[in-house]
């Protein structure tokens, strides 16, 4: 994994390094997820979203 940091809140699909052709992905970073609906950047306290039901997986804290 390449972690690159564009400007702007666009990225592009592609780049080129030399040789490379590589597609680019968004980085989520999962270290702030919803406890309610499971999306991230933000916490259940501060959820606003409907809440889903889901089975707990053993490294979520309760
Ligand atoms: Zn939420």
């Amino acid at each position: 994994m390449i972690v690159l940091t564009f400007f702007g809140s666009t990225h592009p699909d592609y780049i080129h390094i030399g040789p490379l052709h590589l597609h680019i992905k968004a980085f989520i970073d999962w270290s702030l997820q919803c406890l309610g609906c499971y999306e991230s950047g933000h916490s259940k306290k501060h959820c606003t979203n409907p809440h889903r039901s889901a089975v707990a997986l053993p490294w979520m804290p309760t």
